[in-house]
């Protein structure tokens, strides 16, 4: 039986317009183990088609190739795969070796295919390599070698499997004279240890010292010749050791492994270090844009959250009638420009729905709500008179016996978790009290600090013990009310949401009892219930949150006005986030496929060397996810640096830093990546994986 057998082969390219070049025709011929084959021939004869019918690269054509008697048309694609890697060794004119390995990576590539042990893999490696003098080059790149000392790189790479046949595609056509003759004394090497070598030559002199002469011409053989004088050098050392592999085979095909991919990956990174770096700055950039943006949203609403905590008592729950909810933020909006008052006995069926859920849900709670613990509330934006509010208000004194007035921007009424401690001067007030001397019924009022600057005043204190006019003009049910009292300023309060407005607070019964001087019935627009304990209070106010129309305090509504708001803000953060993501996702598509057109050479290589379609897929998608993995990392790292400098920066200028940095931003961040890494990674690693091996090692 013959080593390889053709009969009847025919090879048509087809063209374009549906027409046809037929580039080989009624090829017979066959080859013996040990013989040293020239196939020589114009340019453009058939030579390279042959030779890749022969390797398994090209498999349409008519007509029979049989290895050691079995047709290469029953092959499937994985046995044709194995076929390369283990049955056939190529060399080309242009050596074909992958720039971006060094020399032992680029000899041991096909062993790395299969998962062969790294041990095992270094040692046949150096052995042929040492035989082929090359032993002193193992680390360098290929572009650091000769063009002869290449050729015998890629002779070593062809070798390293053991494989039968020996493919040179013109080995010989890129060197001078006497490196020719060092590679033809080694493929002569190979031959007499028993392979068959069939070499593509345009030279009839290198011709001349093969075993057997085939010469094509426009597809046809036309002549095919034994070299009588050829003399085989039966050495007992040989180039190669015998494979023990093949002979025993193992069960399970091994194939490149994990470990393996990502160090061809990181190798291949690595020559291209810029171009990946600039790629992995710009996923970066939209990282940490998106990781700000989230800290941002959620240490603002934390920042308002606790503002409005810090003026929440731990045993109070406030109730406010609310038209707000959370698909409508513009009702809370309107809640604090124009509070709603309560109708008469709707406070007593909220309380009334707090006892029944108690009753229902709490039964071991000893606390019920009655009317003993009810404080009540008034609060109205008075500067919004003519924004849907329906109140305004003034405050008129003298300086220095000058009249003068300013108005007030809010309307409160003095809540009871009002502690000493929010006193900026003067004292808490309670109702009017009585003037000594004329018997006059003098009101009191505590006011923000804001509004000693209106008055003109040096010191906030200065504004304490004056006499002011006090102007509100309000509607109530249609009737309206016209309070002009005197006050005394008792009480300077620092309310923090508020420190920069005008704010009036006035005792509850002291209003009530002007507005009902005045004919009118003051409603309340929210009441306070005491609790007996913290945990009390967060249960009712559970309870309260998921029932509509009541909401808690103005700070509270403040808060969570903002958080809607900021949800609202936060989607069409994330879509500018999202967009951002896309654009860099795009990019590294781009940049991948861009990556496989330059790499389409060594994709063709590692398919000549028995890669499999999954296995250049998988390098190539090991590739993209390193490339997210690299890139989520320089994002998180950078995300981290910038934040931590931000809240260094917002501390030193306002004391606080509404940024608020969630490990789980960061794992997202690297996750989302990641994630658009691999994902524009498939498309330029299915596209690699479907290139066809033979134009692939054709692509200039
Ligand atoms: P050689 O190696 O002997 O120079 P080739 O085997 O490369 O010749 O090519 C044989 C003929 O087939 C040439 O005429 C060439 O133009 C043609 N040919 C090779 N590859 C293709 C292809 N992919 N499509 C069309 N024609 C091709
Ligand atoms: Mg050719």
């Amino acid at each position: 039986m013959k080593e390889l057998e053709i009969n009847h082969v025919y090879k048509d390219y087809k063209l374009g317009n549906k027409s046809k070049f037929n580039a080989l025709s009624d090829i017979n011929v066959s080859f013996e183990k040990g013989e040293l084959v020239s196939i020589i021939g114009e340019s453009g004869s058939g030579k390279s088609t042959l030779m890749n019918l022969i390797g398994g690269l090209d498999s349409d054509y008519t007509g029979e190739i049989k290895i050691g008697g079995i047709d290469l048309k029953t092959f499937k694609e994985k046995q044709l795969d194995d076929y390369r890697k283990k049955k056939i060794g190529f060399v080309f004119q242009s050596f074909n070796l992958i720039p971006h390995l060094s020399i032992l990576d680029n000899v041991t590539i096909a062993l790395t295919l299969s998962d062969v042990k790294e041990s095992v893999k270094l040692e046949k490696a150096k052995t042929i390599l040492k035989k082929l003098g090359l032993e002193n080059q193992l680390k360098k790149k290929p572009t650091q070698l000769s063009g002869g000392q290449k050729q015998r790189v890629a002779i070593a790479r062809a070798l390293i499997n053991d494989p039968d046949i020996i493919l040179a595609d013109e080995p010989t056509g890129s060197l001078d004279s006497a490196t020719t003759l060092q590679i033809l004394d080694i493929l002569k090497e190979i031959a007499d240890d028993g392979k068959l070598v069939i070499m593509v030559t345009h030279s009839e002199k290198v011709a001349s010292i093969s075993s057997r002469i085939v010469e094509l011409a426009d597809g046809k053989i036309i002549r095919d010749e034994k070299n009588e004088n050829y003399q085989p050098d039966l050495k007992e050392t040989k180039l190669i050791e015998e494979n023990v592999e093949k002979t025993e085979k193992p069960k399970k095909e091994k194939h490149l492994s994990i470990y393996s991919s990502i160090r061809l990956s990181l190798h291949n990174m690595w020559a291209s270090r810029t171009k990946n770096f600039l790629m992995a700055l710009g996923v970066t950039i939209s990282l940490i844009s998106m990781i700000l943006m989230l800290a941002f949203g959620s240490g603002l609403t934390s920042y308002i959250d606790s503002l409005a905590q810090s003026y929440a008592s731990p045993t109070i729950v406030t109730v406010s009638k609310s038209t707000g909810s959370a698909d409508n933020p513009m009702g809370a909006i309107m809640d604090l420009i124009s509070p709603t008052a309560y109708a008469d006995g709707e406070i007593e069926t909220v309380v009334n729905d707090i006892n029944t859920y108690l009753d229902e849900n709490y039964s071991d709670l000893e606390f019920r709500v009655d009317a003993d613990q009810l404080d009540y509330g008034f609060s109205t934006l008075t500067a919004a008179a003519g924004m849907g509010g329906n109140a305004s208000a003034t405050i008129n004194f003298d300086v220095d016996g000058q009249e003068k007035s300013s108005g007030i921007f809010y309307l409160y009424t003095t809540p009871p978790y009002y502690t000493e401690e929010q006193l900026l001067a003067g004292t808490l007030s309670g109702g009017p009290t009585q003037d000594e001397t004329t018997g006059e019924s003098i009101g009191q009022i505590m006011l923000s600090p804001k509004i000693a600057e209106e008055m003109g005043l040096e010191n906030i204190e200065d504004a304490l013990g004056k006499i002011v006019t006090v102007k509100v003009s309000y509607s109530i049910n249609n009737v309206p009310i016209n309070i002009d009292e005197k006050c005394e300023i008792t009480g300077i309060v620092d309310v923090n949401m508020f420190a920069t407005s005008l704010v009036m607070y006035v005792d509850y019964d002291y209003l009530a009892s002007l507005v009902s001087k005045q004919g009118g019935t003051l409603a309340p627009t929210s009441f306070y219930i005491h609790t007996d304990s913290e945990s009390t209070t967060d249960i009712i106010n559970n309870y309260l949150s998921t029932t509509e129309g009541y909401t808690g305090s103005v700070e509270n509504q403040m808060a969570s006005m903002f958080s809607e708001m900021m949800s609202t803000f936060s989607i069409a953060l994330a879509i500018i986030a999202g967009i951002s993501l896309i654009v860099a996702m795009i990019m590294i598509l781009v940049v991948l496929y861009m990556s496989v057109s330059e790499r389409t050479r060594e994709i063709g290589v590692l398919k000549s060397i028995g890669a499999r379609k999954r296995d250049i897929k998988k390098i190539f998608t090991t590739e993209s996810f390193l490339i997210g993995l690299f890139s989520g990392i320089i994002g998180v790292i950078f995300s981290a640096v910038v934040g931590g400098l931000l809240i260094l920066l917002f501390n030193s200028l306002l004391g606080f830093a509404p940024l608020t940095f969630h490990w789980y931003y960061f794992v997202l961040a690297l996750g989302l990546s990641v994630v658009i890494s691999v994902l524009a990674g498939l498309y330029p690693a299915s596209k690699a994986a479907k290139l066809d091996p033979v134009e692939s090692l054709r692509h200039e």
